[in-house]
């Protein structure tokens, strides 16, 4: 006879502890047994063996299948296509109910479409619930309806948000929407099992280790309680490093930004452009390909695959730039402060299309999120929705003196700066630059406003 279970499906959530989707099926009764898919319609797609975000994965998701081992039950993890795994499912389980925690990237959508048409076939429910983001775009509206496109808007009524139902956790009164889901309380539904089967090793999957050390998921509060003086310095230790755990679920952004509202308020607001961006990708999905100004749609890009190369590389000549595109290469992360002079480099003074550079980084960042870089990118670009104007061009030298005045983030990334061997010039100069993006973007959108 096939084994009765619920099954909870894990993807940007893997945790066990105050994960939403994952209370809801343990509550309900189950027995549960949760599973994860590495996804081959994403991995076959992959340019490099040694990629470090399908290591975190298989190691988070090897991790996550001790926990549930060490309260009696398993993990099932399989290498493969989803509707192929969930045919497989449905041929050994006899299915109950389908859990699961909400993805907003529109293959996730295609995909958790298939599947639940497929599940419903046999009548088998398909429940989500959102866990990724405190706020979903339904729920931080403008009063006469609709979403926000501006940040700060979308911020106030966000905070408001928070304190519109309040809830008791521990003795305090805390915001209903940041209170943890006590998973543990229901541990016993979990399904049990003496049969633990091994998660598929990288090997199995075509992969090879990778050499990137991967950040912690604590933070220090000191870190925390200065962030709004030392996040813009890239040469220290001043952001929280977080960003790849809440890209895979490893913690909980619930449980972050609670310990955010008591020891920082920029930290706190840092998390909002998250789900703001999220929300943007909710609700304007066409922002995957397109600028969200249609105006910016015809910028004619100089494309120049020889200075894009060195601009991937970091070898432009511009320090600042440089460094942060070797230690992107290097560590797979790099500094929100220099992501954003990057980015304004490539897309001003090298006139190259924003999705060249969103490109880049979605091989190389650890903590790739489409939302974000998206936002990230066109907010660079000038074509987003809270976009810098695009004649507010960064100037890097400036940049430079203000967030790394001694050199010490340049000469961490960039050992032969200040030797010969560094180019004596940028590969193209502000001045020029400038002048250049500005006469080239005025032009485009004056051409598309006529
Ligand atoms: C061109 C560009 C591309 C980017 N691409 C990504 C990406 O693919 N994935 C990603 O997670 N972030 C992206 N960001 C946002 C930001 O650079 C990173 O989230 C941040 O550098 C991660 O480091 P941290 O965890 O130490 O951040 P902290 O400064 O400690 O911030 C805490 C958390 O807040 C969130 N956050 C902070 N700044 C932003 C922001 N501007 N937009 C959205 N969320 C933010 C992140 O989840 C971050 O982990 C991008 C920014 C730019 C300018």
């Amino acid at each position: 006879m096939k084994p009765k279970v619920t099954i909870f499906w894990h993807r940007r959530d893997l945790r066990f502890e105050d994960n939403a989707g994952l209370y809801r099926a343990l509550k309900a009764g189950g027995p549960v047994l949760p599973i994860f898919i590495f996804d081959r319609n994403i991995l076959d797609k992959l340019p490099e063996q040694h990629d470090a975000r399908v290591m975190f994965i298989r190691d988070n998701v090897a991790a996550l299948a001790d926990t549930y081992r060490s309260m009696g039950g398993d993990l099932r993890a399989f290498y493969g296509k989803p509707l192929d795994i969930w045919k497989q499912l449905q041929a050994n389980y006899d299915v109950q109910a389908v859990y699961t925690n909400r993805d907003y990237e529109p293959y996730a959508i295609a995909r958790d479409k298939a599947v639940e048409d497929l599940l419903n076939e046999r009548g088998i429910p398909f429940h989500h619930f959102k866990d990724h983001v405190i706020f979903e775009s339904d729920e931080v509206q403008k009063k006469a309806g609709g979403p926000y496109t501006v940040f700060t808007p979308y911020y106030r009524m966000w905070r408001n948000n928070l304190n519109d139902r309040l809830s008791n956790y521990e003795g305090k009164e805390i915001s209903y929407y940041l209170k943890p889901y006590p998973n543990e309380k229901y541990a016993a539904n979990l399904w049990q099992t003496d049969t633990h089967q091994a998660v598929p090793t990288l090997s199995e999957m075509g992969f090879a280790p990778a050499d990137v050390p991967i950040p912690g998921t604590r933070v220090s509060a000191q870190i925390i309680k200065t962030y709004d003086q030392t996040r813009n310095i890239p040469g220290i230790e001043g952001t929280s490093r977080l960003s790849v755990h809440f890209r895979h679920g490893t913690v909980s952004i619930r449980q972050k930004a609670l310990r955010a509202m008591s020891l920082n308020e920029t930290f706190l607001k840092e998390l909002v452009w998250r789900d703001f961006y999220s929300n943007i990708l909710q609700e304007f999905p066409r922002v995957v390909d397109a600028p969200f100004r249609a105006e910016y749609a015809d910028i004619p890009w100089r494309n120049d695959e020889s200075e894009f190369k060195r601009w991937c590389d970091g070898t432009t000549g511009v320090p600042i730039v440089d460094a942060g595109m070797r230690q992107l290469n290097e560590s797979g992360w790099m500094h929100n402060r220099v992501r954003m002079i990057v980015a304004s480099y490539l897309t001003k003074h090298l006139l190259i299309d924003w999705r060249w550079g969103e490109g880049y980084f979605a091989d190389k960042l650890l903590d790739y999120e489409l939302a974000s870089n998206n936002g990230g990118w066109q907010w660079a670009a000038g074509c987003g929705t809270d976009a810098q104007p695009y004649f507010r061009i960064f100037n890097y030298d400036s940049q430079q003196k203000k967030f790394d005045p001694k050199y010490e983030y340049v000469k961490q990334w960039v050992p032969e700066y200040g030797t010969p061997e560094y180019p004596a010039e940028p590969m193209v100069e502000h001045k020029f630059g400038r002048e250049r993006a500005l006469e080239v973007y005025k032009s485009a959108l004056a051409k598309a406003r006529s």
